[in-house]
């Protein structure tokens, strides 16, 4: 039986954190046996804000391995690759690039919001303007049909399937599936600051390797409700991150219910809530970082490995993918 791909990935810009996790982690452990899965370490999309600091994406790759490693992606099942070395995908970046026009890139709003984060509005590098054409490109060279992501990705997932459906009107041959994304449980998991989005170019982050003391520090930091002043004010549950993260990893939810209505009448103070958040979190993390553990003390020969040999796999899909285009592009000259 043909099963069906998955392809998806980070950036390695630094640690995973809980926002990884809600919204791709958790789908990729899922469904890992149901689909012929790649991980991709995108190095070379990491290089196009962190140009000037190679030493940081390269520190981080073995970061991001040990992360998917942690949460149970076995890699007997996935195929871990690293898009540098997947010489494919920058041919193909190439002949995408001629199926998008600039004001259709211009009109991603998560890399416009990118832009104005990174500074970039007075001199944007091309590079950046369009890893949208980069990543069409990670996603069709393994032929994948589900993307499992965040919110962020739901523009750069569709302007995939806009250039793949286009590639296939022009050349013909079918050889793109146009892929659909996969939502997380929390498509968008706020950040530490209340900010929208848990971001590791934010800082607002819960790393899943934080030990129990930077997470109860960091949790005690916590954003809460800007218009509660006293303990028995009523507090606002919605736009709430500490609410928010007690509904996506407490496990005990009627703890969670409880806390809510309690906040909702002024019946219990922001520390509580906190505390009560800390342990939960670090209740959800232990196992994940104990598998860390297991995996960092094999060594970096082993991680390498893993890394090397999953290249070596991609590779045979991503070449024959790039076969099927030049033949469609009449570009198979010998
Ligand atoms: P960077 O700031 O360097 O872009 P990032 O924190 O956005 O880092 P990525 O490597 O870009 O992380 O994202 C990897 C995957 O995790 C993507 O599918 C993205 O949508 C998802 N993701 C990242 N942050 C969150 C979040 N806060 N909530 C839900 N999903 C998220
Ligand atoms: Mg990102």
């Amino acid at each position: 039986m043909i099963r069906k791909r998955i392809l998806t990935g980070d950036r390695p810009t630094g640690k995973l954190h809980l926002g990884h996790y809600v919204g791709s982690l958790a789908n990729r452990a899922k469904l890992q046996d149901e689909y012929e899965t790649y991980i991709l370490i995108a190095d070379v999309q990491a290089l196009t804000d962190n140009f000037a600091h190679p030493e940081k994406v390269r520190e981080n790759v073995r970061e991001v391995l040990l992360d998917n490693l942690a949460v149970g992606i076995d890699p007997e099942k996935a195929t871990f690759h690293i898009q540098s070395m997947i010489p494919e995908t920058a041919e193909l970046t190439v002949f995408f690039a001629n199926l998008v026009t600039v004001s259709r890139l211009e009109r991603n709003p998560t890399v416009k919001d990118e832009i104005a984060q990174r500074g970039f509005n007075k001199s944007l590098p091309l590079g950046f303007f369009m890893y949208p054409v980069s990543q069409a490109a990670d996603i069709a060279v393994v032929r994948a049909n589900l993307v499992p992501v965040g919110a962020d990705q739901i523009p750069h997932v569709e302007q995939t399937r806009e250039i793949v459906r286009e590639f296939n009107r022009v050349y013909g041959g079918n050889i793109f599936p146009e892929p659909e994304a996969l939502l997380g449980k929390v498509k968008r998991l706020a950040g530490t600051d209340g900010g929208a989005k848990m971001s590791k170019s934010l800082g607002n982050v819960i790393y899943l390797s934080d030990d129990a003391e930077e997470v109860k520090s960091k949790v005690m930091a916590m954003y809460t409700d800007p218009t509660r002043i006293h303990p028995n004010d009523p507090g606002h549950v919605e736009g709430n991150p500490v609410f928010e993260y007690h509904k996506a990893f407490n496990k005990n939810q009627a703890e969670v219910r409880d806390l809510e209505e309690r906040y909702q009448k002024g019946k219990v103070g922001d520390v509580e809530v906190k505390e009560r958040l800390a342990l939960a979190l670090n209740e959800f993390l232990d196992p994940i970082r104990e598998k860390r553990c297991e995996y960092e003390s094999k060594g970096p020969k082993y991680l390498d490995e893993i890394l090397l040999e999953g290249t070596k796999k991609a590779r045979q899909v991503t070449q024959e993918t790039l076969k099927m285009v030049r033949s469609a592009m009449k570009i198979d000259y010998f």
